[in-house]
């Protein structure tokens, strides 16, 4: 869409709290008039990105019918999850209400949407209510699919030596005390990530290096293995980061096992099991050619689970989703720079569920949120909209307690540091650490009140 211009967060991303051309716009547009209009907006979800962009919407528009639709109770901080799995935060840290985030002039719908027609223009909640929009926002994040890990279920977290740190705050806790126990004895530590999209790609990482600290912390660490098995040949998507992330992994002696996908846990015999091509040939041109598939049985005496991930149900059933792109996973077909979807422009994505190339977690929503903002009220006002999303993707690695890199990047792998000269963003630092541990939630909470 080349009428766009360029809306990049190139500057104090998500960490940062002022500066760049980015957030003077969005000072500027903070201080417009509100427009009047009789507009019906629906959201669905008020995760990170519903609850933002509600508190947006009310301080741009004036009279418009805005309806929140979310069926849980609780918010939750997701990027704490990391931070209670390593026994340095309780559950309670990443929970706080859903109800608290939303502004006044929102009407919060306390179900799940159950259908949604984008022909018709009307969302159907789990209760049966129908619910016309003019303009429809999913936010719905993704859904996390653990059914497709044969024999594993949730009631197994926590013993047996089983984490499941994405699982939830309460999860996540009863995932430290497993972690902890191995650490104490040591072991084999069995880590790696699902074949599909995820959000925060980075988290597998961090918790393999979070393990491996404890382990040298406590003596333990020459009586155990870690392993990571990469679901391909990398183990990052930005190629400068997966050569530091292999040569840190070969400095901590991690075993890294490559096209290893989890397909099934027996958690009594504490062995999980994993798809992995029957042959591999390297083709001149450097590529790989994989054929056929084999099972291969890895005993663990501690593993952190990461189903694969997809959009909700209702979601794939839309008809929203993109038909010739992620089709077992179902992110809906949106243009990457507008976030507009590409064949319903009255419907906008924002956050995880979106079908673009990067950008599953919180630091995205920050820079989706004004660009869908920008693109729905100049369409309210008869405008065209000109914000553009450039991919802005941030991952704060931590590689041990107390030292983090922080990696910001772009839809072209560009690497976009917020702190240029100051924060180099490949080096392990205490100050990246403090990001993560200290900065990260204050600037998420801002988000979520519309005012980061
Ligand atoms: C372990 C872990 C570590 C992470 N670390 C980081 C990090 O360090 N930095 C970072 O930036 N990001 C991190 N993230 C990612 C970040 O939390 C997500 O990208 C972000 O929360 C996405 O926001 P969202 O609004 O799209 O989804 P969510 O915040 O998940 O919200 C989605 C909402 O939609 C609702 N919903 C679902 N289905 C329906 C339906 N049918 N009808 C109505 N509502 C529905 C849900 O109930 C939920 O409230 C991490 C995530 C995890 C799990």
């Amino acid at each position: 869409m080349s009428y766009l211009k360029d809306f990049r967060p190139s500057r104090r991303g998500f960490l940062g709290l002022a500066g760049g051309a980015a957030v003077l716009s969005l000072a500027a547009q903070s201080h417009a008039q509100p427009i009047s209009t009789k507009a019906k907006i629906v959201i669905l979800g008020a995760g990170a990105a519903g609850a933002g962009m509600a508190n947006r919407l009310v301080e741009r528009l004036d009279g418009a019918e805005i309806t929140i639709v979310d069926g849980r109770k609780d918010h939750w901080y997701q990027p704490g999850f990391t931070l209670i799995a390593s026994g340095l935060k309780p559950a309670a840290y990443s929970v706080s209400g859903t109800g608290d985030w939303l502004p006044k002039g929102v009407n919060w719908v306390q179900e799940y949407a159950a259908n949604i027609d984008p022909e018709a223009q009307v969302i159907t909640t789990a209760g049966g209510d129908k619910l016309p929009y003019d303009y429809l926002i999913l936010a719905t994040g993704l859904t996390l699919d653990w059914n497709a890990i044969e024999g594993f279920s949730l009631d197994q977290v926590g013993s047996n030596g089983i984490g499941a740190v994405y699982a939830g705050p309460d999860y996540a806790e009863a995932t430290w005390r497993a972690m902890d126990a191995f650490t104490a004895k040591g072991g084999v530590g069995l880590f790696g990530r699902p074949a599909t999209e995820m959000k925060c790609a980075g988290a597998p990482l961090k918790y393999t290096f979070i393990t491996d600290d404890y382990l040298r912390r406590k003596g333990t660490r020459d009586a155990s293995q870690v392993i990571y098995t990469a679901h391909n040949d990398t183990l990052f998507s930005v190629p400068v980061v997966n050569e530091k992330v292999k040569l840190l992994f070969r400095d901590r002696g991690f075993d890294t096992r490559w096209n290893h996908v989890l397909t099934g846990i027996d958690a009594e015999a504490r062995t999980a099991y994993y798809r992995i091509p029957e042959s591999r040939v390297l083709n001149p041109d450097g590529t790989v050619t994989v054929t056929g598939a084999r099972t291969e049985a890895i005993a663990f005496d501690f593993t952190n689970v990461i189903p694969p991930q997809r959009a909700p149900q209702v979601v794939r059933d839309s008809g929203l989703s993109w038909a010739d792109k992620w089709v077992d996973q179902g992110w809906i077909e949106v243009d990457q720079g507008s976030l507009r979807h590409l064949r319903y422009p009255n419907v906008f994505g924002v956050g995880d569920i979106n079908g673009v190339p990067k950008g599953k977690t919180a630091a995205s929503v920050k820079w989706q949120i004004p660009v869908v903002e920008d693109h729905l009220v100049a369409d309210i006002a008869g405008r065209e909209g000109t914000a553009v999303y450039n991919g802005y993707t941030s991952c704060p690695m931590i590689t041990k307690i107390g030292r983090a890199m922080l990696v910001e990047f772009d839809y072209k792998n560009n690497l976009t540091p917020s702190f240029p000269g100051v924060i180099a963003p490949l080096e392990e630092l205490w100050i990246s650490w403090l990001m993560k541990e200290i900065a990260l939630k204050p600037t998420y909470n801002a988000m979520l009140r519309g005012k980061a």
